[in-house]
């Protein structure tokens, strides 16, 4: 089977198409190179033995999508490429509307166009917004607090309403909670733009002695220790969700991928630091206005559907966090 992957060279578009190859499957990537690195896909070949054929392009752009549906055979899509950072979301919505809802037209039409009615979706836990319900399952009220959020709600919107229109479609919207972590090689890994507005980024800045110290954003949540709670899944953990989800494609299915588990801003910097050997500085922050005390998922869906469930440790989450970020930043 060959496998479309947008966004394929960025962060868990990449650790998917190892997943993929490792797995049989063949790959064609179209990716912009907006946010990542057109080396990526010698490294997936240097990992896998299998260089996927990149296109360096945009989704929005329909002739060029247009071309890869004429010279590949493709059986489904894996839908990564998107905008992702919440607050330049909020200072510019249009272009996040354009980029990740217009383009996410423009790959529908293409496809409907080449008769490929198979797609799994990168969604977000940010669809659920503000909840009290935890653990969330996937029938949690659906209320995203900022732009990048409305966007991927509004894509679910789009896949769902495609799949109702006409029943051939199978589609799956994938509901992420917190990706870090990385490919074991240390050949791929998170790139963060700028300066990290994510805990692992900037845990890792401050072990490469980019960054002075850690702000811990809120210290008087209630939970155990005072500090945000999260659910923090390895990358290799979710991309391996992706080959169950195209395993089970059967109509609308829609998961949460995340471990079940919460942890704090406090046990994350310790376990870095216990599986780094690195002492990472801390100091005391306000509160991210918007941000929730805790959340993590109800995975038990993905689990018993899909037959899925994570096996990566915090442990391996943090050191392979660290062996990426080490070799990216010398
Ligand atoms: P990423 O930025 O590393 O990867 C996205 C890739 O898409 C990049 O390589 C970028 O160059 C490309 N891209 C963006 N717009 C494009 C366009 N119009 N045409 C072609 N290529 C385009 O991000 P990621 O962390 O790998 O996220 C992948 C997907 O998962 C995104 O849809 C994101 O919203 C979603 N997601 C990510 C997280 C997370 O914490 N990383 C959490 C939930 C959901
Ligand atoms: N956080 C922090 N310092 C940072 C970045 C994040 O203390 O520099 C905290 C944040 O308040 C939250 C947790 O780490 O409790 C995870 O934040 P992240 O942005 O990675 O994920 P999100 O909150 O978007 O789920």
């Amino acid at each position: 089977m060959k496998i479309l992957v947008t966004g394929g060279t960025g962060y868990i578009g990449s650790h998917t198409s190892v997943e993929l190859l490792n797995s049989g499957y063949e790959v064609v990537i179209i990716d912009n190179l907006s946010n990542s690195d057109a080396s990526v896909s010698d490294r997936i070949g240097r990992i896998t033995g299998k260089t996927p054929p990149l296109y360096i392009g945009d989704v929005l752009d329909e002739a060029l999508l247009d071309q890869i549906f004429s010279e590949h055979k493709i059986d489904a899509a894996i839908h990564f490429a998107a905008l992702k950072s919440v607050p330049v979301s909020m200072a510019d919505p249009l272009l996040y509307y354009h980029n990740n809802v217009t383009g996410t037209l423009s790959l529908c039409r293409a496809m409907k166009k080449h008769g490929v009615k198979n797609i799994v979706f990168s969604s977000s836990a940010t669809v659920y917004g503000i909840s009290d319900d935890r653990p969330i399952g996937e029938d949690a009220p659906l209320s995203p607090k900022n732009v990048y959020g409305n966007t991927k709600l509004m894509m679910e919107t789009v896949f769902s309403d495609l799949y109702h229109s006409d029943p051939e479609w199978n589609v799956t919207l994938l509901r992420y909670f917190n990706p870090i972590g990385a490919h074991e090689s240390g050949l791929i890994g998170e790139v963060p733009e700028g300066i990290p507005g994510n805990l692992m980024p900037y845990i890792t800045q401050v072990a490469a002695g980019l960054r002075p110290h850690l702000n811990i954003t809120g210290t008087d949540y209630d939970t155990p220790d005072g500090t945000g709670v999260r659910d923090y899944i390895h990358v290799v953990d979710l991309a391996r969700g992706h080959i169950k989800a195209l395993q089970n494609l059967s109509g609308l299915g829609i998961y949460n991928l995340g471990t079940g588990r919460g942890y704090s801003v406090r046990e994350i910097v310790n376990a870095f630091e216990e599986a780094t050997g690195i002492k990472i500085a801390c100091e005391e922050a306000p509160r991210r206005p918007g941000d929730l005390a805790c959340y993590f998922a109800d995975a038990s869906k993905a689990n018993a559907m899909l037959g899925w469930r994570t096996e990566k440790t915090l442990h391996e989450m943090c050191a392979d966090s660290w062996r990426f970020a080490k070799g990216y930043y010398k």
